[in-house]
């Protein structure tokens, strides 16, 4: 049974009919899902009792079950969902200074394997669905109420997986779906080819992340390596062009990575390789990972880091963690549930 969430709440009317209910039945349902956060089609009471059973047989709301929900006491909430086929995705929930934030992931796995991130590690498995995507949002939601802000940035790169993502956003942006502003959705990509030329020809104004992470070629390309055959320079200059195109200043993300990239001749190449681009920096600690070597900087080393910006003019912010306690390193969670196996880079 296909998860109803597949279909943009505008041909739901339709399915509906298809289903013996009348066309705002579909538009009654969305509202119950997107607005009320319903978990089932028998709290749905304003719709006729005849149709809910229908429903109950023929029509599937979602396609994931909750498989673990874990809650820190910094407030962050993060739930492993199991999907259809067996593979398992999780979502963050944090609190925030304009309501909850939500982290999505986009993918089972990632093909970029970042050194740094447990998602990389075992590369990619599959591309999510858009009702997979929103599923996230909604499970969320029902656990933790109104949410405020949406950040793609969970396992994946979304940019490898637009034909869903872009839609699983648009729902999100809807009247009829979660009706969110595109100013509190930002999307997280490393920038592969064709990607923020896509997403400027959509034509939403959502947030950019572009992750970084060093600002030699070089070295990006050991740290980050789906993306050695891409040049930072011609990914900013997209970035620039997105932002001629939509308005929005983006953000460079910096995972701060002790004795990697956190030296203040390497905050110093970064400066220059931003003057005069629209953005700002978000500077990222590691969050430790026990198959990771990597460690996170001296507190010191963090502030001077993010000084040595600042000096050079830049707008720079080093983000505090939430969700330690729950594994909120990306892939974590995940990867905790799950056995290993071997898998090989998509380079971009
Ligand atoms: S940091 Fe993001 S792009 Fe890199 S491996 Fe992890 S999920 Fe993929």
């Amino acid at each position: 049974m296909d998860s109803l969430l597949e279909l943009h709440p505008h041909d739901w009317p339709q399915r509906f009919v298809a289903l013996g209910g009348k066309p705002f039945h579909g538009r009654i349902a969305a509202r119950w899902v997107f607005r009320r956060a319903a978990r089932s089609w028998q709290e749905m009471t304003d719709l006729p009792e005849a149709l809910r059973e229908r429903l109950e047989q023929e029509q599937a709301l979602g396609a994931a079950t909750l498989e673990e929900l874990s809650r820190a006491e910094d407030g962050a909430v993060k739930v492993l969902l199991g999907l259809h086929d067996g593979a398992t995705v999780e979502a963050v929930g944090m609190p925030g200074t304009q309501g909850r934030t939500i982290c999505l992931s986009t993918q089972v796995g990632c093909p970029v394997k970042c050194q740094f991130c447990a998602s990389g590690l075992d590369g990619l498995q599959r591309n999510l669905t858009r009702g997979e995507i929103l599923e996230q949002a909604l499970w969320l939601r029902r656990e933790q109420g109104e949410i405020g802000r949406v950040v793609i940035m969970g396992m994946g790169e979304a940019g490898h997986n637009l034909d869903e993502v872009l839609p699983a956003l648009d729902v999100l942006m809807d009247e009829e779906g979660m009706g969110l502003s595109a100013r509190r959705i930002t999307l997280s990509t490393v920038g592969p080819k064709g990607a923020l030329e896509r997403i400027a020809a959509w034509g939403r104004s959502v947030s950019l992340a572009l992750s970084v992470h060093a600002a030699q070629d070089e070295l990006r390309h050991e740290l980050v390596p789906g993306v050695r055959k891409r040049r930072l320079e011609d990914t900013l200059d997209e970035a620039d062009r997105l932002f001629a195109a939509n308005g929005r200043e983006y953000t460079v993300e910096y995972v701060l990575l002790e004795g990697v990239n956190d030296q203040p001749q390497q905050a110093e190449a970064l400066a220059r390789r931003l003057r005069g681009r629209r953005c700002h920096v978000n500077l990222i600690p590691f969050n430790p990972v026990s198959e990771l070597n990597f460690r996170r900087p001296a507190l010191g080393v963090q502030e001077e880091f993010r000084k040595r910006l600042r000096e050079a003019g830049l707008s720079v912010t080093l983000r505090r963690s939430l969700g330690r306690e729950t594994d909120a390193a990306c892939g974590q969670l995940r990867r905790r549930s799950m056995p290993s196996s071997g898998s090989s880079v998509t380079e971009v």
